[in-house]
């Protein structure tokens, strides 16, 4: 199970960054909790994370969320991040890795959306990332509604906003 956060333990020095430590979290009942922040690093880009197997799946999206259906913005998965880091916020000190202030752009929870086809039944999150399509219906602040992320290639993503389905009656 350490092994899920080895990558994020190797790149910091917790004595320098305010950054948490990486534990893992037993896995709540609760629904599963997702934020973006906004990371004024050398260069500025959006961190997309969700919660799965008790860590923050991470992506990091240069061009930010999508505004709008049918716009695919890449994201490049990155390291997972301890579930403690969907609260964090603040200053990454210079020479540190990934040098720069982060601030909570939104967060929120989400709902798995993904469902197989025939059967009709929830595809687990991390089978579908291990497939490399992931649904969310975000439940934040200033995101609401369904996502997807693809898979493209190595560990580029796409990220997009999908259309809402109309509920008639
Ligand atoms: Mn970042």
């Amino acid at each position: 199970m350490r092994l899920k956060l080895a990558a994020y333990k190797k790149k910091r020095d917790f004595k320098k960054t305010p950054e948490p430590s990486p534990k893992i979290k037993k896995s709540a009942k609760k629904n599963p909790l997702f934020v973006v922040q906004k990371h004024h690093a050398t260069h500025l880009h959006y961190d997309f994370r969700i919660e799965m197997g008790g860590v923050l799946k991470s992506w990091a999206v240069p061009k930010g969320i999508p505004p709008k259906p049918a716009v695919r913005h890449l994201a490049i998965l990155t390291e997972d991040h301890p579930m403690a880091y969907a609260h964090f916020h603040g200053v990454i000190p210079e020479g540190e890795y990934g040098a720069g202030l982060v601030e909570i752009w939104d967060h929120g929870t989400f709902t798995n959306l993904k469902k197989d086809k025939k059967t009709g039944a929830e595809i687990p999150l991390k089978k579908s990332f291990e497939l490399g399509s992931i649904e969310l219906d975000l439940h934040g602040k200033t995101l609401k509604g369904p996502y997807a992320l693809i898979h493209f290639k190595d560990k580029e993503w796409l990220l997009i906003k999908m259309k809402k389905k109309s509920s008639k009656g």
